[in-house]
């Protein structure tokens, strides 16, 4: 690293952190380094044959463009996947503000769904909430961070992983792995949903207060994408909700064409959707399926759970017929999973039995009300988990109780998905901008 002094460094160049990036450099904030644990975009393959490897950092979703970056590219223009208390009234605003800035990287126009169109409905126990969503795809989505990224007239770094941060009274001080100290006037930590290891260093470094979250845990639920099409016509991302007694179970993320996939999030592999092109359907489609665990009591069963999927697992997956799921048998041996590295289990032993119990029925019920259909080659994956970081107490711009240190998007346990963790980004960087 050339020069050791700098007004910002950005730690992490996922959506937040490259969003926070952009908008200080277009302000004229250029003593700006951001640095990235993975590689660059062209750099990032996944080596993956048979099983996850667990790679460090691993190249599905640390890398220039983060999670996003290799995710289906959905982006969620509704108020969804940000924490009410940080949504504020300026969020549609920026939302459009953050597809212009999509728009000029793609060179290509889309049209961005009004953020007053988002619609809710019931049908029978189940509540349904159609928020706009734009598509663009795996491929897509990386060229635009990539481009992002190149265009930034900053200092960039990338397999540089922050170890440790500090304040001296002046300056922030980061840690890298080999030995090298930078240090700046103000600091983002952006560092995605899967940092279980920097977070918890600056959260006691600084003593900052978190707040419990409401963790999700399920399954992604796999089947022909024509067993899906009543989902697909309410749209890219339909959410669909059902109470129960712990919280409610719902649909998170609806992935049309794509495919499952696995990844790494800290000590754990999860599995996730990830849709190559938009122009390159698969012939199946995909859903999370979660339950949102509201009760306290039950909330520590999640991450129990997938202590215990790891013991016992280790880096594989689990997956099962869902028609022996919902039948109660055991596991059908003459399908086999697509999921390369997933091992076939009944879920009833890994999962606490509400959770289990809960999705059982509320599968029953897409498929009473005609979302799903069933067909012998459906099948269900896990671990899937969501909001599982607790909640650091920062402000709608991501800025802590230390004056200048900035926790923006996943890693801050306000946001998850794309749209929502660019907006932080945005924000922080307007905050700095003001107070420089
Ligand atoms: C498979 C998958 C599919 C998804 N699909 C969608 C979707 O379609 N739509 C949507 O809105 N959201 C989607 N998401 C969620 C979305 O990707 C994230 O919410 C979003 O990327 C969060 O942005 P972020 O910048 O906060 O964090 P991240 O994107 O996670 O980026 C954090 C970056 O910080 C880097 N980093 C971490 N620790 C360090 C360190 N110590 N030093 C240096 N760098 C570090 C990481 O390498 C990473 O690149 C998906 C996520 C996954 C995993």
């Amino acid at each position: 690293m050339s020069q050791q002094l700098y007004d910002v460094i950005i730690i992490g160049a996922g959506p937040a952190g490259i969003f926070a990036a952009l908008e200080l450099a277009s302000s004229g904030i250029k003593r700006v380094l951001i640095i990235e644990k993975g590689q660059e975009p062209s750099k990032r393959k996944c080596p993956r044959e048979e099983v996850c490897l667990g790679c460090d950092p691993c190249k599905e979703i640390e890398g220039v463009g983060g999670a996003g970056g290799f995710s289906d590219g959905k982006l969620c223009n509704g108020p969804v996947g940000i924490d009410k208390n940080i949504l504020g009234e300026d969020y549609p605003t920026l939302v459009r503000y953050v597809n212009d800035a999509f728009i000029r990287a793609l060179g290509s126009v889309y049209d961005i769904a009004l953020f007053s169109q988002t619609v809710s409905f019931q049908t029978g126990r189940l509540s349904i909430t159609i928020t706009p969503v734009v598509r663009l795809g795996s491929l897509e989505i990386r060229r635009v961070f990539a481009k992002i990224f190149d265009s930034l007239p900053i200092s960039k770094e990338t397999g540089v992983e922050a170890t440790d941060v500090s304040f001296d009274g002046d300056y922030f001080s980061v840690e890298t792995r080999g030995g090298g100290i930078v240090k700046s006037q103000r600091l983002i930590v952006a560092t995605g949903k899967c940092d279980f290891v920097l977070r918890e260093r600056v959260v006691k470094n600084f003593s900052l207060k978190t707040f419990p979250n409401t963790p999700q845990i399920g399954v992604r639920l796999e089947t022909f994408s024509k067993n899906t099409e009543k989902l697909l016509e309410m749209g890219p991302n339909p959410k669909i909700k059902r109470e129960f007694e712990y919280g409610h179970v719902k649909t998170h993320c609806f992935n049309h064409g794509g495919e499952v996939m696995a990844y790494k999030c800290g000590q754990f592999v999860l599995v996730g959707g990830r849709l190559y092109s938009i122009r390159h359907l698969t012939d199946f489609s995909d859903l999370n399926i979660v339950y949102k665990v509201r009760s306290r009591e039950k909330a520590s069963l999640v991450m129990q759970s997938l202590r215990e999927i790891k013991e016992r697992v280790g880096l594989k997956t689990l997956s099962q017929d869902l028609i022996s799921f919902l039948s109660k048998q055991r596991p059908s041996s003459s399908i086999s999973s697509r999921l390369a590295g997933s091992i076939i289990v009944n879920f009833e032993n890994f999962y606490p039995s509400f959770v289990v119990e809960s999705i059982r029925e509320f599968i029953e019920d897409l498929i009473e009300n005609g979302f799903l259909s069933l067909s012998e080659e459906a099948f269900i994956y896990g671990p899937a988990v969501e909001w599982l970081l607790s909640k650091i107490e920062v402000d709608k711009s991501g800025e802590t109780s230390v004056p200048g240190l900035f926790i923006i998007g996943d890693v801050s346990g306000k946001t998850q998905g794309i749209i929502a963790a660019s907006v932080m980004g945005v924000r922080a960087a307007r905050k700095i901008v003001e107070t420089l």
